[in-house]
């Protein structure tokens, strides 16, 4: 059976999506991702090498290296919130509307990582 390519709906073997509201949701999904991917990933590179940057740096420089590792985390997770672009992989296995759904809910994980590692150094002051 084929599924709708956006919201996974099981459709006839003919369609693509199960309705024109999925159609529209899809290629604006497409259409963004186009626009945002090189300042997407640009970020998100410089975050997630930011992370064991700023985890390396707090065994020496505590605060600097919690500032840079929970920065990192927060802009990492905002960035997935706001642009959540799933990889072809996810999108595939999940379609568009569940892949989104996953990766804003990464994105959630990540803040909270973020808040965590803030909360270490303001709370345990380890
Ligand atoms: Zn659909």
């Amino acid at each position: 059976m084929k599924q709708c390519e956006y919201c996974g709906k099981e459709i006839s073997y003919h369609e693509i999506y199960c309705s024109e509201d999925c159609q529209i949701k899809a290629n604006r999904f497409y259409e963004r991702c186009e626009k945002f991917s090189i300042p997407f990933t640009a970020v998100n590179t410089v975050c997630v090498f930011g992370i064991p940057i700023g985890l390396f740096l707090m065994s020496f420089l505590k605060v600097l290296g919690t500032v840079v590792a929970s920065g990192s985390c927060i802009v990492l997770g905002l960035m997935l919130i706001i642009f959540p672009f799933p990889t072809e992989g996810m999108i595939k296995k999940f379609k568009i509307k569940k892949a989104i759904r996953i990766v804003r809910i990464l994105g959630i994980a990540v803040i909270v990582l973020g808040l965590f590692i803030a909360g270490m150094l303001t709370f345990l002051g380890f």
